[in-house]
Parts: structure tokens; C-alpha cells; sequence
């Protein structure tokens, strides 16, 4: 699929090619401007949120198959030119509760499972590096990203691990606080116990250990306060990996624009600040759809609750896939938005914060596929290309949108990590939160 690429790659170029090569007739034919297929066929192009490992796991699912309902195979990926997909792990809290660690560690041996069943096309990566090496082999780099802070079980050492298997970001929260840390998820729910401040000593000391590690601190999914209590003690610049603005479409999991701006200025004071990656979720970039969801809610819980009975009457257990296809169903009977409206949002961001502040986060398997139109898969990447093109965004900033802008951030923590080791100064209090057996 590759060697096709490349091949259409030279069919486009030949003619620029042939342009250059003939007598000038006008300056402006001499430096023709690269076409977005051009453009988006140069970029490397990141994502950083895919919920693919519970495929993986769950339905068997091999990146070699049909999408199947899916967002993301490997013809999708060559289509698309995607370089580099941050798999997500993670874990639903109430399904897997008691073994958090196992299900953590099931996915993330689906990924590698992945790469070893096909190093002709997948290469496993940790480093910016590596995903420039990957590009270059034109393989897709695939890492790792956990999300939810319940995955450690409360345990720095089981942070540390994570990082040695391979893990390059941890979203602070998932929709379930921790004992550490608050999510926006839940932030309302007064039967949860809460932080006063937005984390512990103990989640201090994760995001520290992270920074130290060179783990990138991920703030989507995180309550208002945590989010500001995680920027003001990072040491890095932090990523939001999944994340649209609150000023277009008002859910809890977006951000204001007095956050974009403070994760575009977060880091220490000589950094080049961090980046938002817009969720492609219709219920995150679209208001219309997230009204008319809420008003679909009840009969939707319902739905679910009646699956939920009628297992147990039968003495079976559900299934998250069950769910899924549930809120399937009801999905499929709101428009979708059009892709403008996820435009808007990489737009806004890029006003708000800085075009080097903004990127890709799909959710792609993780949003029971409610997309925009016209974005079904992998495959339609070049899609946003375009029309940032078509708004005026040059060749330069679409690729700093499509990955530049994470590759650079990426960078920064990893010297940020090289930093803090050499000072040598471990900073872990020891002191776990609701110690169990410290009572
Ligand atoms: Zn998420």
C-alpha cells in the first residue's frame, strides 16, 4: 500500500515537476503551492487517542481485517497516511474493578500482539525519534497512552512499569475520579469522595514521577481544578489527547479558552508550551447533537438498564460491547454534524491558543461511531487537510497540526525527564492515598 502511495505521490509531483522544468512565464507557476494531497501525503500525521485495544481483546479484532464497524485498520491507516497511533489502554472502571492491573496489562500486550503479527507494516515505538524512524520506514509507529489514573491502582511502582512496557502518556483521570485526582466525569457527584484541591500529595507526586520519567501528563477527562492544579506544579509541558473547545459545544470534557491558552503557555518558563488534540466526537464538536442526546438520554439508560435485567435474569454477564451497540442504535438517529464543525474546532483552537498548540485526538473506536460526516475512518485524514487548506492554513501549519506540534511537545518532556534525573532528586512521599493497610 506504501509503494502505491509513494507511486501517486510522483504521479502528483510530476506535474510541478514538468512546470519547473519548462521556460518561466510568470513567477507565481514557478513556486506552485503543494496541493493538500501533497501536503497531508508529507506530513507525519499523529493521532493520539484510539480505542482500538478493546477490540483487540475483546472481539479478536487484527488490524488486517475490515473495519467492521470500526474506525481504524490497517488499509484505513495507508490511506490516510497515518504515521503514529497512540492506542489507547484503557480500562472501564466498574467492568474491571478489583483488576485494574491485569486489564492494563492485557491491552497493552494487544498492542504489541498487533505489532508482532505484522512488523511488515507496524513498528513499536517510545520515543519522537522513533516515530520520525517509523515515517521513514513507512511503517506506523504505534504507542501507547493509559487512560485513567485508576490503571496504577494507586502505586508509583506501577506507574514506573507501565513507563518500562512502553506507556508515553497517562490521562490523569478517565469519567472516574481517583483517590488522587478529580474528573469532570463525576466532578458533580456528591456520594464520590473528592480532593480539596484538585489532587492529593500522592497525585503531586504522579504527576512529578511522570515528568521525571518522561511520561507525558494528559489533562483530558480531568475536572476544571485538577487541571489547573496538574499545570500549575508540571514540570513539562502537558497534552490534552483527546479534548475539543467548550466555546463551540459546552461539555465538561472540552476546554475553556482561558484553558487552551494556559496549556499553550504550560511547562516550565523556557517552554514551548504544550498541546490540545481535538476529539472528533460529534457530541463533543457539535452542539445541536449534544442537545439532542441528552434529550434521548433516558430512553437510552433505559435501554441499557433492560439489557442490564434481562442478563441477569438469564445469569449472564453484559458485555461492553452490548452497550455499544445499543447507544449504536440511538445514535444513528441524530444527524450527524458536518466535518466543518470539526474544522471549526481546530480553528478555534488554533485563534485561541496558537497553531502550535493544536492537533488530533480521534477517539476513533471510542465514540460507538458518532463522527462527523464524511470522517468513517482513518482513511478520511486527508480530509482535514483540505479544508484547513481550503481556510487559508498553509503547508507549514497544516503539518504542524497533523503532528508537528505533538512530535515537538513530546520532545520537550523527554528533556524535561533528562533534566530531573540528572538532578537526582526523587520526590515520592512514600505515603499512598487511603492506604488500606496502613489502618
Ligand atoms: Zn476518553
Amino acid at each position: 500500500m506504501r509503494t502505491r502511495a509513494s507511486l501517486i505521490l510522483t504521479l502528483v509531483f510530476l506535474p510541478a515537476l514538468v512546470l519547473a522544468q519548462t521556460p518561466a512565464k510568470t513567477p507565481e507557476k514557478m513556486t506552485a503551492k503543494p496541493s493538500p494531497e501533497q501536503v497531508h501525503r508529507s506530513a507525519i500525521v499523529i493521532d493520539t487517542h484510539a480505542d482500538t485495544p478493546q477490540r483487540f481483546v475483546d472481539e479478536h479484532f487484527d488490524l488486517a481485517d475490515p473495519l467492521g464497524g470500526g474506525n481504524l485498520n490497517l488499509d484505513s491507516i495507508h490511506k490516510g497516511n497515518l504515521g503514529a497511533e497512540f492506542f489507547s489502554i484503557w480500562v472501564e472502571p466498574t467492568l474491571y474493578k478489583d483488576h485494574y492491573a491485569r486489564r492494563t496489562l492485557e491491552l497493552i500486550d494487544s498492542v504489541k500482539q498487533q505489532v508482532a503479527r505484522h512488523p511488515d507494516q507496524i513498528e513499536f515505538v517510545t520515543t519522537p525519534a522513533g516515530i520520525e524512524q517509523a515515517h521513514r520506514d513507512h511503517k506506523l509507529a504505534a504507542l501507547m497512552g493509559i487512560e485513567g489514573g485508576h490503571s496504577i491502582e494507586d502505586s508509583i511502582a506501577l506507574l514506573r512499569q507501565y513507563y518500562a512496557l512502553g506507556v508515553r502518556y497517562m490521562t490523569i483521570t478517565w469519567s472516574n475520579s481517583t483517590a488522587w485526582a478529580d474528573s469532570s466525569g463525576d466532578i458533580t457527584d456528591t456520594s464520590i469522595p473528592h480532593t480539596k484541591e484538585g489532587l492529593t500529595e500522592f497525585g503531586k507526586d504522579v504527576v512529578y514521577e511522570m515528568n521525571r520519567l518522561g511520561m507525558m501528563v494528559d489533562i483530558s477527562h480531568v475536572a476544571d481544578r485538577t487541571f489547573y492544579r496538574t499545570l500549575v506544579i508540571t514540570r513539562a509541558p502537558v497534552i490534552a489527547s483527546h479534548s475539543s473547545a467548550r466555546a463551540l459545544c459546552d461539555a465538561p470534557r472540552n476546554m475553556t479558552d482561558d484553558m487552551l491558552r494556559a496549556v499553550a503557555n504550560s511547562g516550565g518558563p523556557n517552554s514551548k508550551g504544550g498541546v490540545v488534540q481535538v476529539n472528533f466526537y460529534s457530541g463533543f464538536i457539535s452542539q445541536a447533537y449534544r442537545d439532542a442526546q441528552k434529550a434521548q438520554k433516558p430512553e437510552v439508560d433505559k435501554a441499557i438498564q433492560d439489557l442490564k435485567d434481562k442478563a441477569k435474569a438469564e445469569g449472564r454477564e453484559v458485555k461492553y460491547e452490548d452497550i455499544d451497540k445499543i447507544q449504536r442504535e440511538f445514535a444513528d438517529r441524530i444527524p450527524r454534524p458536518p466535518l466543518s464543525m470539526l474544522i471549526d474546532h481546530i480553528d478555534h483552537i488554533a485563534k485561541v491558543a496558537g497553531v502550535d498548540h493544536v492537533g488530533i485526538g480521534s477517539d476513533f473506536d471510542g465514540v460507538s461511531g458518532q463522527l462527523p460526516e464524511g470522517m468513517d475512518s482513518a482513511a478520511d485524514l486527508p480530509k482535514i487537510t483540505e479544508a484547513l487548506m481550503a481556510r487559508g492554513y498553509s503547508a507549514e501549519d497544516c503539518r504542524k497540526i497533523l503532528g508537528g506540534n505533538l512530535l515537538r511537545v513530546f520532545r520537550e518532556v523527554e528533556a524535561v525527564a533528562r533534566e530531573l534525573q540528572a538532578e537526582n532528586r526523587p520526590r515520592i512521599t512514600e505515603k499512598q492515598p487511603f492506604d488500606k493497610w496502613q489502618k
